[in-house]
């Protein structure tokens, strides 16, 4: 965990892209699974877990994997869910206590609005921002998972992200 230290930078710098997303089987948010020590917090107590999950990429800085994307998102360095920057002062962390994500210490990652990228990029529609949290969740409805802000996640507008999943090598 990183300190509370004062900071002036919004996104931490490089491009690059990243494996290692997975969804969260018990609150279906997008979280960052490749510190085995410690798989955030999740909203349904306890930390993040997966079992069957697919693996995820995502592109950071100036990549997009050649997909047309929406940049601003951000790793929380408390709970590892993947959130919506720009609506930081409105979210809810599980992590906590009621009061927002910290994305400040994350890279800027670029997340795909739409499919029909190069066919080398496999991706998987479906993902969309809650309007509670501003977390990035598998929306298979409009009311699905479980949100840091009570009751499940929900989606009104969200546009219907694609991630990458990339062959599985474990
Ligand atoms: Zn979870
Ligand atoms: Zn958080
Ligand atoms: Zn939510």
């Amino acid at each position: 965990m990183t300190d509370d230290a004062p900071h002036t930078q919004a996104y931490a710098p490089g491009s690059g892209t990243q494996i290692g997303w997975r969804v969260c089987d018990k609150c279906y948010g997008l979280f960052y699974a490749n510190n085995q020590s410690f798989f955030g917090v999740c909203p349904a107590v306890g930390p993040h877990h997966w079992v069957t999950s697919l693996l995820y990429g995502l592109g950071y800085g100036t990549v997009n994997l050649g997909l047309p994307s929406q940049s601003g998102w951000t790793v929380c360095d408390k709970c590892y869910v993947l959130f919506y920057f720009e609506a930081q002062g409105s979210s809810v962390c599980p992590a906590a206590l009621g009061g927002p994500h910290n994305g400040s210490y994350s890279f800027n990652y670029n997340l795909p609005t739409s499919q029909g990228g190069p066919s080398s990029v496999p991706t998987q529609p479906g993902w969309r921002v809650c309007d509670k949290c501003y977390g990035l969740f598998y929306g298979k409805d409009r009311n699905f998972g479980i949100c840091p802000a009570a009751g499940p996640h929900h989606w009104g507008t969200s546009d219907n992200y694609c991630l990458y999943s990339p062959p599985s090598v474990a």
